[in-house]
């Protein structure tokens, strides 16, 4: 069952080209602490989720996980960083994305994943993040 909508996005948002594939960039100067997109898909449980086995997978609570992997979610296109300039906050239910710090025009955006989708994806095959390439 897909959420009604997902909340409108204020800012200009733009899908580009990344260092891992296509990454979500602002198209304009966006403030701290500013809800940015929805993080927004169809409701699944634990067993759907284990089934599909996709990386647009989003965990709400133990049994209640959000399917991404729609082209329609804009937010799905938000790369991994272990020091990423946004968060993904509430309400429950929801995953809004939010800006961490201040965001120049042309940023790439970027959000940390957490550790169990860290763990199962992206440390097999090594983090490309700003913070890990410099290493
Ligand atoms: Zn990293």
């Amino acid at each position: 069952m897909p959420h009604p909508f997902p909340r409108p996005t204020k800012y200009k948002l733009l899908v580009k080209k990344s260092a891992t594939g296509l990454g979500l960039y602002a198209g304009e100067a966006i403030p701290k602490g500013e809800f940015l997109i929805e993080y927004w898909g169809r409701i699944i449980s634990k067993k759907e989720a284990d089934k599909l086995r996709n990386r647009y997978i989003f965990q709400l609570t133990p049994n209640r996980l959000i399917d991404g992997s729609i082209r329609k979610n804009t937010a799905r296109y938000l790369n991994h960083s272990c020091r990423g300039n946004c968060e993904a906050v509430g309400p429950a239910g929801h995953v809004y994305i939010q800006t961490k710090k201040k965001i120049k025009a042309g940023e790439e955006l970027t959000f940390n994943y957490g550790k169990e989708y860290f763990d199962e994806y992206i440390k097999p095959v090594g983090c490309l993040c700003a913070k890990c390439a410099k290493k």
